[in-house]
């Protein structure tokens, strides 16, 4: 029921809108008077044709795409792509920057370094434990792109706006926060995201790739592993998963008739960003552990003076009907994840809980 959820903070698998969870629930017995479920149907009928083709075509006008833009549902989570871009993208002595903002970025690292590809970590805040992000970043004059991640889950910081790559493609992970504003897409060679941060279920990944990157691609890959044989096939390959391109077309569906679009939707995550931060700053218990100008209006990571008053915080809330509050658990602390799906209001229970909790443990 409804009425039984709880305030959802999870960082991923994270809260989808009430009213996609509802859809998703009155259609499931029988789709589109298909007398099937969505994960019944064959993915080459027309039923399911028009799921996926409604949901590229939401992601194109969402993002303002033209057409040298591929939009692909791929598996293997957000994780298979740390490996599939250095493998597609570098042969030889080509080169590729990476910028370290965190330990998503770090893995994506990892996957290049052990195809013993070239490239250079030309920024890392890894200095100040994460804590930030980098500024007047110097790139490589002949690198084939620079991969970086939009926005760090497990520190809670953001990239408020994307470096200036004199022109070399950016290949961004933006997992947790994609679709939370409008981008400047000129900028970027290749983004991608897997689902279950902003998008809906785990384990599918989008990937929005421009023609010049598929030019460039290696030829002599496995098929499952070269982005080219899903571009070909409008991702039908082989079998797609299905149940999550249909979720996240309702999700794109929901930004733009319910939320009214990215730029909408930006200002609604800055409301309920600033209305958190603003009573964090404000509290003598709670201190945020990003630096200001870095801070993710996704993930909210906080800690208060000591882990046994966290550990009290977080049973409290969970009795409170507050879920998901635990930082990671490579750094501790806590965390309010708020994305796309994340209410006002809950915002404002929240704010409230903390505002009591403070209260009777000063
Ligand atoms: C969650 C997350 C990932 C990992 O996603 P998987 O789908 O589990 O592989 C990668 N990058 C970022 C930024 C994430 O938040």
């Amino acid at each position: 029921m409804a009425d039984q959820r709880i305030y959802n903070f999870n960082a991923g698998p994270a809260a989808l809108p009430l009213q996609v969870l509802e859809e998703i629930q009155s259609s499931f017995l029988n789709f589109d008077q298909s007398g099937m479920s969505v994960t019944e149907i064959s993915h080459r009928s027309s039923y399911f044709d028009d799921v996926i083709n409604d949901a590229v075509e939401r992601a194109k006008r969402l993002l303002n795409l033209d057409e040298r833009f591929h939009v692909l549902f791929l598996q293997g989570g957000a994780s298979l792509q740390f490996a599939m871009i250095p493998m597609n993208f570098l042969s030889g002595d080509d080169k590729a920057d990476y910028i370290n903002t965190g330990t998503w970025s770090t893995k994506a690292i990892k996957e290049a370094q052990i195809q013993k590809k070239n490239f250079s970590v030309v920024a890392s805040s890894e200095d100040k434990d994460f804590s930030y992000i980098p500024k007047d970043i110097e790139f490589s004059k002949n690198a084939k792109y620079v991969h970086m991640t939009s926005n760090n889950t497990i520190k809670g910081t953001q990239f408020h706006e994307f470096p200036d790559t004199n022109g070399i493609p950016i290949v961004c992970d933006m997992s947790s926060d994609i679709f939370s504003r409008p981008l400047d897409m000129e900028k970027f060679g290749l983004i991608y995201a897997g689902a279950q941060k902003n998008l809906g279920p785990s384990g599918t990944c989008m990937v929005i790739i421009r023609q010049d990157m598929l030019d460039m691609a290696n030829e002599n890959l496995p098929s499952m592993l070269k982005y080219d044989t899903f571009a070909s096939k409008n991702s039908m390959y082989n079998t797609p998963p299905c149940f999550g391109i249909y979720t996240i077309d309702l999700v794109l569906k929901w930004i733009e008739d319910q939320m009214g679009g990215l730029e909408k939707m930006e200002e609604y995550n800055i409301k309920k960003a600033d209305l958190l931060y603003d009573f964090i700053d404000s509290s003598e218990l709670y201190r945020t552990t990003a630096q200001k100008y870095s801070r993710s209006l996704m993930n909210v990571t906080f800690r208060l003076p000591s882990e046994d008053l966290e550990k009290q915080f977080i049973g409290k809330a969970i009795e409170n009907g507050f879920g998901g509050l635990k930082g990671h658990r490579s750094v501790g602390g806590c965390r309010a994840s708020i994305y796309n799906a994340a209410t006002m209001e809950s915002i404002h229970a929240l704010v409230q809980f903390m505002t009591i909790f403070e209260k009777e443990n000063k």
